[in-house]
């Protein structure tokens, strides 16, 4: 048996194989919990290219081997949250240094942006990416990085990533894009010119909502060097147990995002048809103002559907009326949850910029599962029914 090969595999087989060979001592088809802080070394100054597991571990290897591939890029580095890898990138920065960042993000890297890493001396300017010429025009001699999220949690807005790629290579900037609501299945930053794509593994990639994780993708061989040697110098690694329970995820991510991208397509119409929701965001509609861009940028339009129902009275009534649709933070996996940004994932942003970028109180964001989809489409029928 030879390792998989990223350059003809196709995804499936990458999903199942990539960053993975059996166990060189017992031919385990899973690579083992390497659950270890050291390795012995056989003579002194000769080790067997293991010396501590911050900085080398087998199982987290297989991981970033994994999803490297499934990005395509040639190097994956696996973080402790999607957090801590976006703060990875940021601290390979100077005091000084100037970050263009899109404004809808999510709400936990805004308040790092704005409340942690601006202390250090970096400098950060946010604007509506939707729109390429206001990067343009917020780009400066200092700025060395262009941070963006497509589809935006929870509006749902894009941004034009072979276009935004352009204006941030000519200002001598990188482009890094958080990819963690498209996943490589449906979206891959790297083929249309970014530079580094991150993830919160957390999410869709693991899948199965047990396990807090972050990963970077990187093609260019100088940068993944500088980013491993920020990692091994501030520490935010997973846990073995976690790198292989997201190995677990990513084997499957095929299959599950092919059902989240049909769910979420079919509840996306089922609700722009109802008459209770006002709106209804979601990338795969035509209605969608966007529509077009996703179509040309994406292959699928994953389980992330929002919808605005006007005030925040009709919102709690729903959350709270749902049996399947669990009210809960976070997104991605295989079980459906039902929640109100305003109030849970973007209770950090001030009210009067939630308020700009539209997340009202009456806006609801559903992580669509992989369950029936009938039963699915009942449990929010039953739960907007005289709203
Ligand atoms: C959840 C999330 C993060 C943060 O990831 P953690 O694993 O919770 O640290 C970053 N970006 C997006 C788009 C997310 O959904």
């Amino acid at each position: 048996m030879t390792p998989s090969d990223p350059a003809t595999d196709r995804f499936a087989t990458r999903a199942v194989h990539a960053g993975q060979s059996p166990d060189p001592t017992t031919g385990a088809i899973m690579p083992p919990v390497y659950q270890t802080s050291t390795y012995v070394q056989p003579e002194l100054g000769g080790h067997l290219g293991y010396e501590y597991a911050r900085v080398q571990n087998p199982t987290r290897e297989a991981l970033e081997g994994n999803v490297a591939a499934l990005e395509g890029g040639a190097h994956g580095i696996a973080f402790a949250s999607g957090l801590s890898a976006i703060e990875a990138v940021i601290k390979t920065l100077d005091a000084g240094d100037h970050v263009v960042s899109e404004e809808n993000t999510y709400g936990g890297t805004n308040r790092m942006f704005n409340h942690v890493l601006s202390r250090l001396g970096i400098d950060f300017t946010f604007v509506d990416t939707r729109d390429s010429d206001q990067v343009q025009d917020a780009m400066r001699p200092e700025t060395r990085l262009v941070h963006l999220e497509t589809p935006t949690n929870p509006m749902m807005r894009l941004c034009d990533l072979e276009e935004i790629a352009e204006i941030a290579h000519e200002g001598d900037a990188l482009l890094m894009v958080d990819n963690t609501f498209a996943t490589p299945y449906n979206q891959r930053p790297l083929a249309f010119g970014a530079d580094i794509v991150v993830h919160s593994t957390t999410k869709y990639l693991n899948g199965h909502s047990d396990v807090i994780g972050g990963m970077i993708v990187v093609d260019d061989d100088a940068l993944a060097e500088e980013i491993h040697f920020v990692r091994k110098s501030t520490g935010a690694v997973p846990g073995p147990m976690d790198a292989w329970l997201v190995l677990r995820g990513t084997k499957t991510l095929h299959l599950r995002m092919e059902a989240h991208n049909r769910n979420g397509m079919e509840i996306a119409r089922f609700l722009e048809a109802h008459p209770a929701p006002v709106s209804v965001f979601y990338p795969g509609l035509e209605s969608h103002p966007q529509h077009d861009l996703a179509r040309r940028q994406m292959s699928g339009f994953t389980g992330m559907v929002s919808l605005e129902l006007g005030d925040g009275a009709r919102a709690k009534r729903m959350v709270e009326r749902t049996r399947l649709f669990a009210l809960a933070e976070s997104l991605g996996g295989v079980e459906s949850l039902i929640g109100v940004p305003a109030l849970m994932t973007h209770a950090s942003v001030p009210e009067d910029r939630r308020a700009f970028m539209g997340v009202t109180d009456g806006l609801v964001r559903l992580s669509v599962g992989i369950e029936d989809l009938d039963d699915l489409k009942a449990d929010l029928d039953g739960a907007l029914k005289g709203l």
